[in-house]
């Protein structure tokens, strides 16, 4: 047996051909399991053929505060760049989808956790102004584990410069579409994660703002169960729609034709 060919799903424990994820999205066969995705597999998997053309390659991150901790900042991103064959934690695409001309930001989690710093932030606000300048919609793939420590307060502020973004947008009535993966928490989920036309997640996916750990300490209640999983979320309000990443394209296109008024041809 060749042992590449086979892996564990992380969900139901059984031992899966790697082609039969691979050929269902990353979603388990047995489960529906949704793997995690690369930014530039969630870009293919949205775009139509999966061709799309990078924007703003050549952002890169300083370590402005010359901030160590157990590894100094520099060495973590290099880590980071070697891992993921990526500059930052986030990919922005331009490219179609079904048709429609848009601007797709997809978060990293495998490159620090998909957290924002100053790069990802303005990268963010970047693929927002490309979505102004060329009146055409914007999406928004977060799975992210929050503002980058490293980058203390001027990660902080990328929160209000990617609102800031996403507000011109809305202003000038161009849609916007945040899709939620697992996971998407803290300052992510407080900015630009949850600012969409519409805010639509994957299955399962664990969304919150502080963990649950910190939220049973302070108010000293147990949490329900489920608590800051997708279909809670829904049943809260929080969130639009829990979409299958099987039918996240077509909901994807289907709520830019509408958002657009563009009936199917
Ligand atoms: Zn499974």
């Amino acid at each position: 047996m060749n042992e590449g060919l086979w892996t564990r799903c992380n969900s139901c424990q059984r031992i899966l051909y790697k082609q039969d994820i691979l050929d269902k999205n990353s979603v388990c066969p047995a489960c529906d399991f949704h793997f995690r995705l690369s930014a530039p597999e969630r870009l293919a998997s949205l775009f139509d053929d999966g061709q799309f053309e990078i924007l703003d390659h050549e952002v890169k991150s300083q370590n402005p505060l010359a901030f160590v901790d157990s590894q100094p900042y520099e060495k973590r991103l290099a880590d980071s760049q070697k891992r993921t064959s990526l500059p930052e934690a986030v990919v922005n695409g331009l490219g179609t989808v079904g048709g429609i001309r848009v601007v797709i930001s997809a978060l990293e989690f495998g490159f620090m956790g998909g957290s924002v710093g100053s790069v990802v932030g303005e990268k963010v606000a970047r693929a927002a102004e490309r979505a102004l300048a060329e009146r055409i919609p914007l999406l928004i793939v977060s799975v992210s584990g929050g503002m980058r420590m490293q980058e203390g307060i001027l990660s902080l502020m990328q929160m209000a410069k990617t609102s800031a973004a996403l507000g011109r947008l809305g202003e000038a009535k161009i849609p916007f579409l945040s899709i939620l993966a697992d996971p998407t928490t803290g300052g992510t989920t407080a900015s630009f994660a949850m600012l969409g036309d519409l805010n639509i997640a994957e299955p399962n996916a664990l969304i919150g703002f502080a963990g649950p750990i910190v939220i049973e300490q302070t108010i000293r209640e147990k949490l329900p169960k489920g608590f800051q999983r997708s279909e809670f979320l829904l049943k809260c309000g929080m969130l639009d729609d829990v979409v299958h990443r099987k039918n996240l394209k077509p909901y994807v296109v289907r709520a830019l034709r509408l958002l657009l008024n563009k009936p199917a041809e």
